[in-house]
């Protein structure tokens, strides 16, 4: 099936181009987001990640900044121009998030949340709706449908890993899902190599794999002092080595009839 290009102001997500979304796993301060984003910006980002709300599978661990964090991002995003994407936790977050994403992120825990996936049908921003570590492609495509039966139709899909009986990596990237979305859906469908590794050794190659694949972009963490992030360091790329998965990704993109999104600005 055709996949419908999703259009964000002159943005557009699964058309010809190739969208990558890079960022730290966790907005940590203005600061080290602002340097972040600036790399990301310079070597070819289309959008900016980065989580406000932080689910942890550990209580102790750094839950994110939180609402104290939305005046500093939103100046971020808007001096850089870029796509902005962040999880939505809790549906009671829609209205301020709203003022401040470009696309909301359902985490792997939401993706069965029926009830925020309700409350997101009545935004008019994008979803980016990561696949559960244990749900079917079915399951997956059923939440999809809840966005579009409560109202909103822009959904992207983010095939993020699973868990299988491997135990070697934090997750088993599923590339048999990407290409069965493409084959038998319209939606645009993205691939995060970060968290379906958890190893920054191995992301260069998966997302090489997902450009394969036929993926129409990457979700990747990337941080600036990855041995210091306050979530998720092992498996964010270090500036330097964003910037070389770039070049590459420059350079294998038209074999695959692709081009990365080049800025206006
Ligand atoms: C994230 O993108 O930082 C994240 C928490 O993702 P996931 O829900 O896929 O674990
Ligand atoms: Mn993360």
């Amino acid at each position: 099936m055709k996949t419908k290009p999703l259009t964000i102001g002159s943005h557009e997500i699964g058309g010809k181009t190739f969208t990558v979304f890079a960022g730290p796993c966790a907005v940590e301060s203005e600061e080290n987001f602002k340097t972040i984003g600036d790399f990301v910006k310079k070597q070819g980002a289309q959008g900016l990640r980065g989580g406000i709300y932080k689910l942890r599978t550990n209580p102790e661990s750094f839950q994110g900044l939180g609402e104290k964090a939305l005046p500093l991002v939103k100046k971020i995003k808007s001096e850089l121009g870029l796509l902005f994407v962040s999880e939505i936790t809790d549906p009671r977050q829609r209205e301020s998030l709203e003022d401040v994403v470009d696309i909301f992120q359902v985490g792997t825990r939401n993706m069965f949340n029926y009830e925020l996936l309700k409350e997101l049908g009545k935004s008019t921003k994008a979803v980016l709706l990561k696949r559960n570590f244990s749900a079917r492609i079915k399951e997956w495509l059923s939440a999809a449908e809840y966005l579009i039966k409560y109202g909103n139709d822009q959904v992207i899909l983010c095939e993020r890993g699973i868990r299988t009986f491997e135990t070697e990596m934090r997750n088993t990237l599923d590339f048999n899902a990407v290409v069965y979305i493409k084959k038998n859906t319209s939606f645009p469908v993205i691939v995060d190599p970060s968290h379906g590794s958890g190893d920054r050794t191995l992301i260069s190659s998966l997302a090489q794999g997902a450009v394969a694949v036929g993926a129409d972009g990457l979700l990747l963490e990337v941080h600036s002092q990855p041995e210091k992030a306050l979530s998720d360091g092992q498996q964010s790329l270090g500036l330097e080595e964003f910037s070389r998965f770039m070049e590459t990704l420059k350079r294998i993109l038209p074999v695959f009839n692709r081009e990365l999104y080049t800025s206006p600005v």
